[in-house]
């Protein structure tokens, strides 16, 4: 990944380098049209250099224009309130330390379980070379996981997947020069009551509220399969929890078809659950595992 030119120092002295920069880039200028809009303006780089110079040496090189113009796009452009979105992101990390939490927490023995159990990876890319991540939220034992573990320790660990799945976007997105999002693919087959619980629901509202002010901007699609009836139950408490523009990215779709795919992902790219012809699964370690079951105990 390419760093940027960090604060304000080097503005005007030589050109960015960064491909997100780079008009030439072959990955930018091949985006099809539905995936335009994505395209950084001319207006988002002033918006994006003003908004550098507000946070001065704060920007270190994490803070890439493809992450600042995420902040900006997250407040409609509005350069303030992205700069104090981005001021209260570097607090939350100062005080959350997300490094150290990703070591310290494969220390907790529900971990591992949580890993294993819980079938939710990042698997295979689009065709635009952005990690897709598949989840099976219904065929997560909600219940046994819940007394192995505490809200304080789920959330601890979502922390821990969206660094990781940060990382791997990020680098995809600096690579094509646009941050065009990513797709989840949920399938909510055996989803039942038994996954509701009030405990649950206020996780379910910290994550919401974590993604949305630390992680912005990061989701193109999130398509949900194979919906029992129970779902609008569902449906209806995630529509209370999730912001507008979040909740216009939910497609509700029957089943992997052809349709919910539309050559965006190809078959390979696909866990075998769900139809795809993934046999040696170089994609990640967790080697196609996306079984559920029920969780043991600890
Ligand atoms: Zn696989």
């Amino acid at each position: 990944m390419t760093s940027i030119v960090s604060g304000n120092s080097q503005i005007g002295k030589e050109p960015c380098r960064s491909p997100s920069c780079d008009s030439s880039n072959p990955l930018l200028s091949s985006l099809p049209l539905e995936l335009k809009h994505y395209e950084i303006t001319q207006q988002e780089r002033k918006d994006i250099a003003t908004l550098r110079q507000k946070m001065g040496s704060l920007c270190t090189p994490r803070y890439t224009d493809i992450r600042l113009c995420r902040f900006l796009r997250a407040r409609d452009g509005n350069i303030d309130q992205a700069e104090q979105m981005l001021r209260k992101e570097m607090q939350w990390r100062a005080q959350v330390n997300p490094e150290l939490l990703m070591t310290e927490i494969k220390e907790h023995p529900a971990f591992q379980v949580l890993m294993d159990y819980w079938p939710v990876s990042v698997h295979g890319v689009d065709k635009y070379g952005v990690p897709i991540v598949f989840e099976r939220f219904g065929a997560v034992d909600t219940s046994g996981l819940m007394t192995k573990t505490n809200q304080d320790i789920l959330i601890k660990v979502h922390i821990y997947c969206m660094e990781l799945n940060d990382a791997l976007m990020s680098a995809a997105w600096e690579k094509i020069g646009a941050p065009i999002g990513y797709i989840h693919l949920e399938d909510f087959d055996g989803l039942g009551m038994k996954h509701y619980s009030n405990q649950g629901l206020a996780v379910m509202k910290d994550i919401a509220k974590i993604d949305e002010c630390y992680y912005p901007e990061t989701l193109r699609k999130f398509a949900v399969i194979n919906a029992p009836g129970v779902f609008k139950f569902f449906w209806k408490l995630a529509k209370g929890v999730l912001n507008k523009n979040t909740i216009k990215k939910f497609e509700i779709v029957k089943k992997v078809d052809d349709t919910l795919l539309q050559g965006v992902i190809s078959k390979d790219n696909l866990p075998i659950y769900l139809g795809g012809t993934c046999t040696s699964c170089p994609h990640v370690a967790t080697q196609c595992k996306f079984g559920g079951g029920k969780a043991p105990k600890i």
